[in-house]
């Protein structure tokens, strides 16, 4: 296993690390599975939120014993001293530790920043955190390139994660801006929330960026785990038939896809809209219609259901036409 430093946190990270949204589908006794097993494999970062549900929990209870082993990130929401504050005394408490290597904020808008950095905001209970050594580092997550940017010359940002993959290099010129400042990079959606199939090829075109400090693709499983190692760790340079294959995703996805981050929901009228742009690739670009049509005619509220109230819109972080998009679903599946 590489490890890289993770800019001025000075942490020691393996090259790839462990996405903790997936821990949610799985239980505490899995997840122990799982984290000993990236013990055995050398793999010391871990990133979770408090915003994952049983997330923190499950590690916590998988970490018993080793927890000194790993780097764990975990973020949170908060936006005053006093929210942040509580944030990460559940956090403590969750992961069963009494520190944690990373706080991030959890993407904060830009007017989120504004009262995270004001009088009273949340980056006070970061720094006392930090003073008190139960916070080590302080980082932040984004989605837009207009908080990134502005990230990157806040002087107590340690480390920034952000969505790069195959399909979206909208941070290209950011991530390289990391390396010059060192602030550590942390690459998230290394498969574009699930849209791009081919993770090995996913995570191989990651790698091939000096910049990245630490890919976290999400992991539920040993096998997973095996898969995304073994192509981490290929060295060989990406051939011809790979080039060829990522114009081939980039051509079949475009700019507009959902990567599933769920930041949309709850909707209105309760269509799952995550699940019906996935269905809906499974139909149109993977041939799996019957599938897809199986799945999609079970969901209680259909795409077609919209009633165009736009609250959906406002909540996507990449600014998709989610309306529009529903359109085309609904006559894709004829309802
Ligand atoms: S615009 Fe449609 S999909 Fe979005 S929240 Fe409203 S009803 Fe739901
Ligand atoms: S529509 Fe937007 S907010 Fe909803 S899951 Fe997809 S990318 Fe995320």
């Amino acid at each position: 296993m590489e490890y890289r430093t993770l800019g001025k946190t000075g942490l020691k990270v393996s090259r790839m690390g462990c996405g903790g949204i997936p821990i949610q589908r799985i239980d505490a006794d899995g997840t122990k599975m799982l984290m000993h097993r990236l013990l055995e494999k050398g793999v010391n970062y871990i990133d979770t939120a408090r915003g994952y549900t049983v997330s923190e929990e499950y590690l916590g209870y998988g970490l018993t014993g080793i927890r000194d082993k790993f780097v764990i990130a975990t973020k949170g929401r908060g936006l005053t001293k006093d929210d942040m504050a509580k944030d990460v005394a559940q956090s403590l408490r969750n992961l069963r530790t009494d520190y944690i290597d990373i706080y991030q904020f959890h993407d904060p808008s830009m007017e989120s920043l504004d009262r995270i950095l004001a009088p009273g905001g949340a980056l006070e209970a970061l720094m006392e955190a930090k003073e008190a050594g139960t916070v080590r580092h302080i980082g932040i997550t984004t989605h837009s390139t207009e908080v990134f940017r502005r990230a990157l010359d806040l002087p107590w940002v340690e480390t920034i994660m952000f969505p790069y993959n195959i399909v979206e290099s909208q941070g290209s010129e950011l991530i390289r801006a990391c390396g010059e400042k060192n602030i550590g990079f942390i690459c998230m959606k290394p498969l574009a929330g699930g849209a791009i199939e081919d993770a090995a090829l996913a995570m191989r075109y990651i790698t091939r960026n000096p910049d990245v400090s630490v890919i976290i693709p999400g992991m539920a499983s040993t096998a997973e785990l095996e898969q995304n190692l073994a192509a981490v760790e290929d060295p060989a340079p990406l051939s011809d038939q790979e080039l060829e294959k990522i114009e081939a995703i980039r051509a079949g996805l475009g700019t507009q896809f959902c990567r599933r981050c769920g930041y949309c929901a709850p909707c209105t009228v309760g269509i799952a809209i995550p699940q019906v742009f996935t269905l809906e690739g499974y139909l149109s670009r993977y041939g799996l219609a019957q599938w897809a049509h199986g799945r999609y005619d079970t969901m209680p509220a259909k795409a077609s259901d919209c009633i165009g109230c736009g609250q959906c819109e406002s909540r996507c972080p990449y600014h998709l036409p989610i309306r529009q998009m529903l359109k085309k679903a609904a006559g894709s599946f004829g309802v």
